[in-house]
């Protein structure tokens, strides 16, 4: 099977199974697994921030951070397409108790003026506002790469607003190899930021978010409050120090299988693509040849051994990574050359 559906996909390796068997590990609910206190200390140090906390998800990352920086009954503004509108079983609503009002951006990423048009005044009759999310990169977006200076300027005008920043970087470190700008650097003007271990780094688990020491202190009480508070933790977290090691700068092999797969679909005549947007691991294309659509697409792909996401009606999403090799995006290719030639 080629697994195209998401780079969520990945196995641990033999390698990275050898560091889980290794990893000296105590009770991390009470600070004493070693693996896991270096492993948060090597995060805040490389996304700049003074502290971080190590948990199950990324999901429960998201949760957590809404849930500390807004009280019940604030607003989170976020672009329409985020994790945490539509990806996260309503948690924003159940756990913070936030309300969302969703930005329309271009593919994922919206500017300061974008923002500046949502603000509200500061009237009783009014959410109070709280809280800018960005997703680095756009995962609908289509791994779209949020420039530097967007970042920026969206944290200030945020900022200036009065309201703190949260950054998603489930995929941050596919932004930063195919960028070449640091996490540090992205993350800076964002007060809270974390990174997901279970994507493209194939980890078996595992993320880290990262804020002021006061920010992680009130998120530590919700990871107890979920049940995010594990014990021998550093088994996971010893995959995910092996992936820092090992696994970040290889995304540009992702990358660079992401940008063959996407050539390969811009020559197939029922399919249609952007090839200048696919800038990390992500691939979406449409599908418009008659009498096809992309539910389909993906099962007649199935059936020959290759998976593919439906994302819409038309959309097909699929996604590169650890374990798949240059070899396996040409079988892809060759299988939706049969299915649309068939
Ligand atoms: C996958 C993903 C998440 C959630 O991460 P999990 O570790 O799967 O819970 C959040 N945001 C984005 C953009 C994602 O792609």
């Amino acid at each position: 099977m080629i697994d195209l559906f998401s780079d969520t996909k990945t196995r641990p390796t033999a390698a990275m199974r050898q560091a889980m068997a290794n990893a000296e590990v105590g009770d991390e609910r009470a600070g004493e697994d070693p693996t896991v206190n270096r492993l948060v200390a090597r995060c805040a140090e490389l996304l700049g921030k003074e502290a971080a906390l190590y948990l199950p998800s990324g999901t429960m990352c998201n949760e957590i951070a809404l849930a500390v920086h807004c009280r019940p009954g604030e607003e989170v503004l976020c672009d329409v397409t985020a994790h945490i509108l539509g990806f996260e079983g309503g948690g924003p609503g159940a756990l913070a108790g936030v309300m969302i009002q969703p930005i329309t951006g271009t593919r994922g990423i919206f500017g300061a003026a974008a923002l500046k048009e949502k603000l509200r005044p500061d009237r009783p009759y009014a959410p109070r506002q709280r809280l800018v999310t960005v997703e680095q990169t756009a995962n609908l977006g289509g791994g779209a790469i949020w420039p530097l200076a967007a970042l920026r300027e969206v944290a200030d005008t945020a900022h200036a607003a009065g309201l703190a920043t949260h950054m998603d970087g489930a995929r941050l470190f596919n932004a930063c190899v195919a960028s070449g700008i640091e996490p540090a650097d992205y993350a800076r003007g964002f007060d809270s930021v974390w990174i997901d271990f279970a994507k493209g780094l194939g980890a078996p688990g595992g993320a880290v978010l990262a804020g002021t020491r006061d920010f992680i202190a009130e998120a530590q009480r919700w990871q107890f409050r979920l049940g995010g508070a594990m014990r021998q933790s550093g088994i996971i977290a010893a995959a995910c120090a092996y992936a820092l090691d090992h696994h970040v700068a290889r995304l540009a092999e992702d990358h660079a299988h992401a940008r063959r797969l996407a050539a390969g679909i811009a020559e197939l005549a029922g399919l249609r693509i952007d090839v200048t947007g696919v800038e990390t691991n992500l691939v979406y294309f449409d599908v418009i040849a008659p009498g096809w659509d992309a539910a389909k697409l993906c099962a007649a792909l199935a059936a020959r051994g290759v998976r593919m996401g439906p994302m819409g009606p038309r959309t097909v999403r699929a996604v590169t990574h650890l374990d798949v090799d240059r070899a396996g995006i040409d079988t892809a290719l060759a299988a939706l050359r049969e299915v649309l030639g068939g």
